[in-house]
């Protein structure tokens, strides 16, 4: 029953852990962990394959603003054609026309641009392509999108959708369409990814075709950029842009719409041309960062619960809280270990999981163990008690017999009187040595060290002793002693130990009673059992109590105010005894009205 709780506790612990995780709260942190992973652990530098031109600060205000900014880029795409770039793909949208002669400047300059990829964007809230003017669309190779796809809680941009569409129509991204073009390759789909060449870019179809960035490390100092204005100020530049990817776009951050922060960005946001560019390069390079499977993640939660479960389980102390600290430890570096091999675990599931469990299971068993020992210490404080008592009880009958018999040596006593005494001395060793049998009886037995006797004898005779042996006690209290019927038949065991447990029941009876009661006893037989009632008119015992009474050293509250001399010991006793023959003890009682206390004991076979 315990078990269930614990183990239901931890599912518990499991489930809230698993649901904290994909809140957006739960999300955010996973975010946060990610973009730390990103700055900690960063890809060796590489050589880049694209070069950024750039329609920066500078280069505005040398050719005439945003207005001139057309016949600008045909200039610098003249000057770079004859270094026969790869790819070139444009992050403008030239979907009106503007100034005749600089329209016609770029039309013929897009003419001369080898692998020309121009760029579209949703409009209408993602129902229309905005498409390139036909003049300038003609020359482009591909059309691609420049969505960008932040992220929804942070505006981080960490990924990007390699797939956009209509209703009607499907664009890839720019970066994607300008590694098509450099690897002049055809772009294959699976669900699972995508294979430009002998690249295979690992972006699940139900994903929204979606993957993530690796922006250039710090060590790179960025991407590489040369502005128009430089281009036009130092021609020979043109030399850094041969067999290379290029990106043209804006960068000034006082034209630029879209600029965005990344992971590595700090407090400088990044314009979107870079992000295009980064995006080619991750593909370039192959530097792809792959999620881990949802099912490893809960499979990891589930793990790390159970292990936590069993740690406190199966240690205790020191051992189970140092187990602990290293599993959290573990939790809290595997998805950092993980990013290292390039697999992005998310952070939060496990750790809370983590927490959650070893709080609950510390806690579980701290409970458990405070309540076992509270147990062990009360049971020790009862025998304490009952050892007091019995030390105190045994010194009763032995100052009788000392004094009795200091007096018999010391003195000629008339005849009556010496006899008396010797009566008394006789009479309590006797119940010295009860009182000893009974607390050895008392150890042994539950210590399941007694060897029941085997041996056939008769209910009605031990009963009829018993009430015999009752009588003059019961007499002293003016208790009536009522015998109904006293059971036929023969029973199998040990003889003394159930004369004992009668005994015990009837002593009881008399000793919880008050005076001018009745004690009715009644033997019968049935169904090839014996059964034995004894039933009194005294204080009875309470309901939450009952259960409790066959505990060794347990006395009601009501026994203890009644000043009847007890142990606790004798019930416990009667019901090993009963119960070792194949029998049982049972009580109905009611508080102030009396008890009856029955046992049922299986007839020996003839
Ligand atoms: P004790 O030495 O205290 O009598 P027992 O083991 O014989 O120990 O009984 C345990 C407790 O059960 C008693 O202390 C008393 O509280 C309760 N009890 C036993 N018999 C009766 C009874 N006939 N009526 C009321 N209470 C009883």
């Amino acid at each position: 029953m315990r078990r269930f709780a614990y183990i239901a506790l931890l599912t518990f612990t499991l489930v809230i852990g698993l649901a904290v995780s994909w809140t957006a709260f739960g999300q955010q942190i996973d975010n946060y962990a990610y973009d730390f992973f990103f700055r900690l652990h960063q890809p060796a530098p590489w050589t880049p394959e694209s070069v950024i031109l750039a329609a920066d600060e500078e280069s505005f205000s040398a050719f005439g603003g945003l207005l001139k900014v057309r016949a600008a880029l045909a200039q610098g795409l003249e000057t770079i054609a004859p270094m026969h770039p790869r790819a070139v793909a444009i992050d403008f949208i030239f979907t009106e026309a503007q100034d005749p002669a600089g329209d016609l400047a770029l039309e013929n300059a897009f003419a001369h641009t080898p692998n020309l990829i121009l760029a579209c964007d949703l409009i209408s809230n993602g129902e229309r392509w905005d498409d390139p003017l036909p003049r300038f669309r003609r020359h482009a190779r591909a059309v691609g999108h420049i969505q960008a796809d932040l992220d929804s809680l942070d505006a981080i941009s960490r990924e990007i959708p390699l797939e956009k569409a209509t209703a009607h129509e499907r664009r890839w991204a720019l970066s994607l369409e300008a590694f098509r073009q450099s690897r002049n390759a055809q772009i294959l789909e699976s669900p699972d990814d995508l294979r430009v060449g002998t690249t295979v870019i690992p972006t699940a179809r139900k994903s929204g075709r979606s993957v993530r960035i690796r922006y250039a490390p710090a060590s790179m100092g960025g991407l590489p950029r040369i502005s128009l204005k430089q281009l036009a100020d130092h021609p020979e530049l043109a030399e850094r842009f041969r067999n290379k990817v290029v990106f043209a776009g804006v960068t000034a951050q006082t034209a630029v719409r879209d600029r965005w922060m990344t992971p590595l960005s700090g407090s400088v946001s990044m314009p979107g041309i870079e992000i295009h560019a980064s995006a080619f390069e991750t593909f370039a390079h192959g530097l792809f960062l792959r999620d881990a499977p949802v099912a490893s993640v809960v499979l990891l939660c589930l793990l790390t619960v159970v292990a936590a479960g069993l740690l406190f389980a199966l240690l205790e102390g020191w051992a189970a809280n140092a187990g602990a600290v290293l599993l959290l430890l573990s939790v809290h570096t595997l998805p950092y270990a993980a990013f290292t091999h390039n697999i992005v675990f998310p952070f939060l599931p496990a750790v809370a999981c983590a927490w959650l469990s070893v709080f609950a299971a510390a806690a579980w068993q701290a409970v458990v163990v405070r309540g076992r020992l509270g147990r062990s210490e009360a049971a020790r404080s009862q025998y304490r008690e009952a050892m007091q008592f019995v030390t105190h009880e045994m010194k009763t009958p032995l100052t009788a017999i000392q004094g009795s018999s200091e007096l018999m040596g010391r003195y000629t006593l008339p005849e009556e009187k010496r006899k008396q005494m010797a009566d008394m001395i006789n009479s309590e060793s006797k119940r010295l040595a009860q009182m000893i049998e009974t607390f050895l009886n008392a150890e042994r037995i539950s210590a399941g060290q007694m060897e029941l006797k085997r041996e056939q004898f008769s209910a009605e005779e031990i009963l009829g002793r018993c009430v015999e042996r009752i009588r003059p006690v019961a007499d002293h209290k003016q208790i009536e002693i009522r015998v109904a019927s006293l059971p036929e038949g023969m029973l199998n065991g040990d003889r003394e130990l159930m004369e004992y447990a009668f005994y015990n029941l009837l002593s009881n009876a008399v000793k919880y009673s008050g005076p001018a009661t009745v004690v009715h006893v009644s033997g019968t037989r049935e169904n090839g059992r014996v059964r034995v009632a004894v039933e009194d008119q005294g204080v009875g015992i309470e309901r939450k109590e009952v259960k409790r009474i066959f505990e060794k050293f347990y006395r009601t509250r009501s026994a203890e105010q009644s000043g009847e001399k007890g142990t606790g010991v004798g019930l416990s006793i009667v019901q090993q005894i009963v119960v070792q023959h194949g029998g049982t003890v049972t009580v109905t009682s009611e508080v102030g009205k009396g008890s009856i206390f029955t046992v049922s004991l299986p007839l020996a076979k003839v």
